[in-house]
């Protein structure tokens, strides 16, 4: 047997072995703390490292890898509990992060039926274990974690999202488990408050987080949208949602109402795939940045001074900006110009290389007053956006103005409203 062979072999041996280890019959029970309770398999850590040795080992043949593609697993299969580090965790570390484990203590209901499972498996704590879990990777990376219960409590909408503006949370993340009345359900959505216009950012947080769910959880990718709106079930979307001033979505990891998916959910180490998921996700979205506006001023309208009564004893004004094109004497306009839009806007990425070239696609930026776009011109490079405003009406003392783009990573804008008070006009 050559060095290939008996590789090949081990790996064989290896791969055997972490099936049977998978499918372990013992479920975690609720609240387990002790260590020795959970069965030996389950905390031997599966891991293949490829050895760096050249003389230790021969590297697999394509033939043998086409093999391996020839025998393939099943989607729901589970390959073993991975779980390191991820190497973008640290972009998670600024970030104030609000979980809410939903439901709890049965949200009061008497029905005792209510979010359970077919064998009465409670929604609330695999909730609150998935929740527990993913506190313990997101502080460990770095991450501020509030949470809007840690136990089997009874919290009301009102109180979970004052718990998440108290804390001036960055995100909030609602970890739900689905039901359906068909048994055979067992997919992962993520959903998002309103519409896509009005929850870019949580668009990708969602995005980043219901990819991974899926892979980790091998639950039924492809069946429907992996994010959905929230008001596909209610006119107003998910009270849980509503009215929360940072980025927010809602978890529907996977079906308790499925009798297989329910058996899993009772195991930690199950949710712990799911929490792992969660993080995994949160940890790609702050990897792609957070753009935000920088900085946001209006300048003043300007006369042309050949064009008005008193031109000749006006001197004339500077242009504001390095970009703003200069009032040309020689073709006066009758008009005074506009008040003038000047942004600085900030792709949320680390000075990586070719930090000094544009990352904000210009086809991604737009500027609209009460919601009706007007032309503007970006500069990717010194990323100054401008756009001449439109006078405000007798009754108007600000500007509501949208600024949206995204970065290359296409993550979107996290603070698009700006309210702006004009300074007075210079009078001449
Ligand atoms: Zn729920």
């Amino acid at each position: 047997m050559n060095r290939s062979h008996a590789f090949t072999l081990l790996s064989l041996i290896a791969s055997t072995l972490i099936a049977g280890c998978s499918d372990r019959p013992e479920p975690a029970t609720l609240t387990t703390s002790d260590p020795s309770a959970t069965p030996p398999s389950a905390i031997t850590p599966h891991v293949m490292r490829y050895p760096t040795d050249p003389a230790s080992w021969q590297p697999m043949p394509l033939e043998e890898a086409m093999k391996l593609i020839d025998n393939r697993d099943a989607w729901a299969d589970y390959p073993p509990i991975h779980i390191p580090p991820h190497p973008a965790e640290k972009y998670l570390k600024d970030l104030i992060i609000c979980l809410d484990p939903g439901h709890g203590m049965s949200d009061g209901e008497t029905d005792p039926t209510y979010k359970r499972g077919p064998t009465g498996v409670r929604e609330d704590d695999m909730n609150l274990r998935v929740a527990l879990l993913l506190r313990r990777l997101l502080t460990d990376a770095g991450a501020t974690v509030i949470m809007t219960r840690d136990v089997d409590a009874l919290v009301t909408h009102a109180e979970r999202k004052k718990i998440a503006i108290d804390a001036n949370a960055d995100l909030f993340i609602s970890i739900h488990h689905n039901a359906a009345s068909s048994p055979s359900a067992n997919y992962s959505s993520v959903w998002y408050h309103r519409t896509v216009d009005e929850s870019e950012v949580a668009l990708d947080v969602s995005r980043s987080i219901a990819h991974r769910l899926g892979a980790h959880m091998r639950t039924d990718v492809g069946r429907t949208s992996p994010i959905l709106s929230d008001q596909l079930m209610y006119n107003n979307g998910f009270g849980q949602l509503r009215g929360l001033p940072m980025p927010a979505v809602l978890l529907e990891c996977s079906f308790f109402s499925n009798p297989a998916e329910e058996q899993r959910l009772r195991d930690a180490g199950y949710n712990l795939r799911t929490a792992y998921a969660i993080y995994e996700g949160l940890c790609e979205y702050a990897y792609n940045g957070r753009p935000r506006v920088a900085s946001i001023q209006i300048n003043p309208p300007t006369t042309n001074p050949s064009s008005t009564p008193n031109a000749s004893s006006t001197p004339n004004t500077p242009s504001p900006t390095p970009n703003a094109s200069s009032p040309t004497p020689q073709t006066p306009s009758p008009t005074p110009q506009s008040p003038r839009l000047v942004a600085i806007l900030d792709d949320g990425l680390p000075p990586w290389w070719g930090r000094d070239r544009s990352r904000i696609p210009a086809s991604s930026v737009s500027v609209s007053i009460d919601g009706q776009r007007i032309p503007h011109t970006f500069n990717g490079i010194t990323r100054t956006l401008e756009a001449d405003l439109p006078a405000l009406a007798p009754d108007q003392t600000h500007y509501n103005i949208d600024i949206r783009f995204t970065n290359k990573l296409r993550n979107s804008v996290i603070n698009p409203n700006h309210q702006l008070t004009p300074s007075p006009t210079p009078q001449p």
